[in-house]
């Protein structure tokens, strides 16, 4: 009987550990004044769905990488494919010059063939070495390969604008939102004006748009 007891008071003790830490979570997580913008940005999914989920990335940033690996398939199918929320991605410069021509080459395509973005975004983050993430590996070739194997775009005219920064400007509107919203590490995920603590907390992401959805 007084085994039953303890274990039922250590099993209560647990309960309240497990949500004082769940909230200390949530409370880490920042209320913005407002959603940034998805105007111009890339989205996946339904324009009109009722959760938009912004992620800051960088294709320099591993941390984006296993974002994308771990996160976004499961969000993906839960929420994206069924219409409850959209996903939106802005690039962040943070990893100099590798990150800005990832980042222009993207806009090209973004611009030239939409309907492909997403597939070249994934596929440039699976260049992305596994390893040695330091070492230089985007170029303007590896770029124009990527988007030959996964776009419909003229890989000469993807050159010229990534060489010319013919879309230099969506840059600045990226960083304007970058500054805006105060980016200090990627990935940042923000869901309906609020900026994840912890972007790879899937539960947290999943009551977010839930809660959303009325
Ligand atoms: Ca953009």
């Amino acid at each position: 009987m007084k085994k039953l007891v303890l274990f039922t008071v250590l099993v209560a003790a647990l309960l309240v550990a497990i949500v004082v830490l769940t909230n200390q979570a949530k409370d880490k997580d920042i209320a913005l004044d407002s959603h940034p913008s998805t105007e111009g940005q890339p989205l996946l999914g339904d324009e009109d769905a009722p959760v938009s989920v912004v992620e800051f990335g960088d294709f320099k940033c591993p941390a984006c990488k296993a974002w994308g690996e771990r996160i976004y398939p499961q969000l993906k199918e839960d929420f994206i494919d069924t219409g409850k929320a959209n996903l939106s991605y802005v690039n962040v410069l943070f990893h100099g010059q590798e990150s800005t021509l990832a980042a222009l080459a993207a806009e090209s395509v973004f611009k030239n063939d939409p309907d492909s973005y997403w597939a070249f975004q994934k596929a440039l983050f699976d260049e992305q070495p596994e390893q040695d993430h330091d070492a230089a590996w985007i170029t303007v070739d590896k770029l124009v390969e990527v988007a030959g194997n996964t776009t419909g775009m003229d890989v000469d005219q993807l050159r010229k604008e990534i060489d010319g920064e013919t879309f230099r400007k969506q840059l600045e509107e990226d960083n304007t939102l970058v500054e805006e919203f105060k980016i200090e590490s990627t990935p940042t995920v923000i869901i309906s004006g609020v900026k994840l603590d912890d972007p790879y907390d899937y539960e947290r992401i999943r009551s977010l748009i839930e809660e959303g959805q009325d």
